[in-house]
Order: structure tokens, then sequence, then C-alpha cells
């Protein structure tokens, strides 16, 4: 059984009474784990969940959702973790889409979404089961099912397999000395692949304790350090940048820290130094949920001398820069980030189409990200060819954000762009042509699509304006949009 489904059983011969996890004050061994999650696999497969199902999860950081992950894939089944800061349309369509038959939460659901296993509370779900064995995996099996937005304005189901994702502990494990007594702050939200696949699963593969944080902040984040003698975390550049601002910073004690690793968003490189004048070794990577997510790495040794880079490609991964022909590009020219390996997606969910954009023929996944490679072969992603900006770690793509506006009746056109901002490194800015005859104010969008769209996806800012720049063509032009001076925020 190659499928990450076997890792509790596997962990439970090994080492059955390290700590597995920790989440509020109780410590989960692994052995405690193997069985509470195969009483869960019991639980599920009496319901009807088979192999090649969907089971989502939706709820914050929290135990329920490794051992509902680990049950999932015990059964041979596709886990589906969602964004519990969509909103109800928002996820109604993920879970349509995935076609997922069983859904774990403690909110409700709209009853027509074909769920036929509905379950709030696991520990009665799964009380009193015998543990089951497990339905072999292979590397090849999909595991996991990650939405993430796309430029057409739907989102897109990136498919990720056992492979990908063991592949991907492979690669960090070559790079960071992840150990046995590891103690990792799992603070960063577990549906997406970095927390999970970055921090708890090649903590788990080693043995190492994962400290689960149920959200981010930066008191518990300091709290948890100090008490948990926390070795390794994984976090977005404003999560470090918070702590760095924080009043507790020139005093808390990170003496227990190892290593730390950002990346998903732009990394300043104030930020890194003020970490590194610390004497704390922090690194900055670069991928993406389609490479599950680890492509290139900037080894602790190496941030000073290479400060702002995001590294060489990761060991058993390749990762080019490309002219738009596709072809190799020289040092020091920008050019699009292509990877290529066994922790790439096969493709997305039910979307032939955009599978087909994403990945060439010979296999290269188009990040849509640029960089330029120097002559050492180092990374620095400099910018993006798709149309998407980063708020607080969070990926928004205008197109979603302008097809929910003008779905309001006063709007007849809009344009959204990304903004420089100090604290989520980027933020909306919505441009809207009325409708003939409408009175619109800038405060009517942000309200109209709030309940339509999760909250870091509204603009912050709202220009009602008489048009849009457009290209011949007829495209709005977004480069004069984003350079124009800001107005006071809606
Ligand atoms: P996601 O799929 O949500 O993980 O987002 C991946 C995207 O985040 C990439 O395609 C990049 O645009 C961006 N990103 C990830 N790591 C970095 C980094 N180190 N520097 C700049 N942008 C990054
Ligand atoms: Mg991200």
């Amino acid at each position: 059984d190659a499928g990450l489904g076997s890792w509790p059983r596997r962990r439970a011969a090994m080492s059955p009474d390290a700590v597995a996890l920790i989440f509020a004050g109780r410590r989960t061994t692994y052995a405690e784990l193997h069985e509470r999650t195969s009483r869960l696999a019991a639980a599920l497969r009496a319901a009807g969940i088979r192999d090649g199902d969907r089971v989502a999860y939706l709820g914050p950081n929290h135990p329920s959702f490794v051992e509902t992950m680990f049950a999932t894939w015990m059964l041979g089944a596709i886990f589906v973790p969602l964004n519990f800061r969509l909103t109800p349309p928002e996820i109604d369509y993920q879970l349509r889409h995935s076609g997922a038959v069983a859904l774990i939460s403690a909110a409700p659901h709209d009853a027509d979404l074909g769920i036929r296993v509905a379950v709030a509370d696991l520990e009665t779900f799964a009380a009193g089961r015998e543990p089951v064995e497990a339905t072999p995996a292979g590397l090849d099996d999909v595991a996991l099912i990650l939405y993430t937005s796309g430029t057409t304005g739907h989102p897109k189901g990136a498919m990720l397999t056992h492979g990908n994702l063991l592949w991907n502990c492979y690669n960090l494990l070559v790079c960071v000395d992840v150990a046995g007594d590891e103690m990792t702050l799992v603070s960063a939200p577990l549906f997406h692949v970095a927390a999970l696949n970055q921090c708890l699963l090649p903590t788990f593969l080693k043995g190492g304790t994962s400290v689960i944080m149920p959200g981010w902040d930066v008191d518990g984040c300091f709290d948890a350090i100090a008490e948990h003698r926390i070795t390794w975390m994984f976090g977005v550049s404003q999560m470090f940048a918070g702590l760095v601002r924080s009043p507790r910073w020139p005093d808390a004690d990170l003496t227990s820290v190892r290593c730390l690793m950002t990346g998903g968003a732009p990394v300043p490189e104030a930020l890194i130094r003020a970490y590194q004048e610390r004497g704390l070794a922090f690194c900055q990577g670069y991928g993406m949920t389609e490479t599950a997510p680890g492509a290139t790495f900037l080894e602790a040794r190496e941030s000073r001398a290479h400060i702002g880079s995001a590294g060489l490609p990761v060991f058993f991964t390749e990762v080019r820069v490309t002219r738009p022909d596709l072809t190799p590009a020289d040092p020091g020219e920008p050019g699009e980030v292509l990877v290529r390996g066994p922790n790439v997606t096969p493709g997305y969910w039910n979307d032939p189409a955009a599978t087909a954009a994403a990945l060439t023929g010979d296999g290269w996944f188009r990040s849509g990200d640029l960089a330029i490679v120097d002559e050492a072969g180092h990374f620095r992603i400099v910018d993006r060819t798709k149309d998407m900006y980063i708020s607080g770690g969070e990926n928004v793509y205008p197109a979603e954000v302008e097809a929910a506006i003008f779905e309001h009746p006063g709007v007849a056109e809009a344009a959204v762009v990304g903004v420089p901002d100090a604290t989520w490194g980027e933020v909306g800015r919505a441009f809207v042509v009325p409708a003939p005859g409408a009175s619109l104010t800038p405060g009517d969008i942000p309200e109209f699509l709030t309940g339509r769209l999760a909250r870091y996806k509204i603009p912050v800012y709202v220009d009602v304006v008489d048009d849009l720049p457009r290209t011949g063509s007829g495209k709005v032009r977004k480069g004069p949009l984003r350079t124009r001076l800001l107005p006071a925020p809606a």
C-alpha cells in the first residue's frame, strides 16, 4: 500500500507513543491517531464511502481535519478540504463540481447538492466502530482536490496524487532536516497545501509533533513557540511581518527555532533581514498548489548570500524559465516559470480545457509567474503573467471578482486590479462604470459582494468612472489602472 492512508498504521508501528498532534492542550499519540482514524474509516465505509469517492471537509484547523483526511485515504477515497473563508454559494460550487458525496462540517449545507453523508460530529459518528483494514492506494491515485480560482472566473480543482504529496515531502526533506523530534507549528490553514504538505505531512512522515493552531494570531503564535519549544514553522510573509510588528518581538524567546520558512507570496527583503538579524534561519521557498507545493527552495546557509532569491529547483524536480514560445530563457532574461517532476499535478478535476492550458505535452506545468535565473541558477520571482493578486496569502482572481460585480444591475463595466497594501501585501481595487441611468456609489459594491464572495476577495477601493482604458481590440488595459493614484478606502 503506497498510499498515504497507510501512514498512521506505519507510524503507529514505528513510534506508537510519540505525540503526533497537539491541539488546545490535548495530545494525540501516533497509536491513538491510528486507532481513531481506523474507526472513522470504518464509519465512513459503513456509510457507503468507496474508493474514488470525494469526501469534503469544511472547518478551521483541528485534529478532525487530520483524522478525516487519513480515514478518507484509508478507503482509497479523495479528500476535498474547503476554504472556510468562502461564502456558502462559493462552497456549494466546489461541492457540486467535485461531486462530493460526504461532507464533514459543523455548518449546514444546501439540501440538493448530492451529499449522502453529512457529519457534524465525528465522535458520535465513529463511536463503537471496529477499526478496518485500509483499501490500498497507488502513487498515481488522486489523494486531494484543492480548489484554486482561475482566470476564467470559475474555480478549478487541482488534483494531487499520493505520489505528488510524497515526492514533495522527499523534496523538502532533502532541503530541511525535518527530524523525529520536530515540533512543527501548523499556523497556516490546513486546506492550503503549504500547511498540509510543507508542515504537517513531512513532520508526520518523520514521527515528529505537529502543534495545530485553530487560526492565525500573533499572540497565539508567540505563546505556542514558548510553550512547545517550536522548532519549525511555515508562514506567508504577512504572518511573519505580524510577529516583527508585535510589541512582544524584541523579548520573545525564539531559541528553540531551527528553521522558519516562508513562501506563497512575494517576500520583502526587509522582512528576511529582520529574522536574520536575530540569528534565525529564515528560508524562502517558491511553489504553488499544483506542485504540492514546493518548486524552488533557498537553503538557510545560502539565505544571506542570496537574500531575496527563491533559491534553486528542489531535488527531484525540474524548474526552468522560458520565453513565450516555451524555449529556455538566458540567465538574466525574465520569463515564465515552468515546473516538471513527480510532485506536479496530473491536472484539474473534470476540466480538460484548463488541464490542457496548464500542462504542456511533455509534462511542464505553466506557473503563470515571471522569474529571472542568475548564472548560478538561482530563481528570483519578479512578477506574474496570470491576472491574479495575493491578499494575506490568499490568491484572488480579478475575473472572479469582476463576474460577481457584473451581477449588480447598476453596473455596465467593471475591472479589478491588485494594489500594494502595507498589511495584506496586496488588496483589490475595482473600477466600475454605471449602467445608463443608474446611480452608483463606491460603497454599493462591497455591500453587494458581501455574502457572494469571501471577504478577502472584496475590493477595498472602488472607483466609479465614466469609462475604462481599452486596447484597440477592446480588452481592458489593466496597466494604467494599477498605477492610478489611490482614493480613500470605500
Ligand atoms: P497557491 O497556489 O495558492 O499556492 O499560489 C501560488 C502562487 O503564489 C504562485 O504561482 C506565485 O504567484 C505565488 N508565490 C508563491 N511563492 C512565492 C514566492 N516565494 N515569491 C513570490 N510569489 C510566490
Ligand atoms: Mg498561496
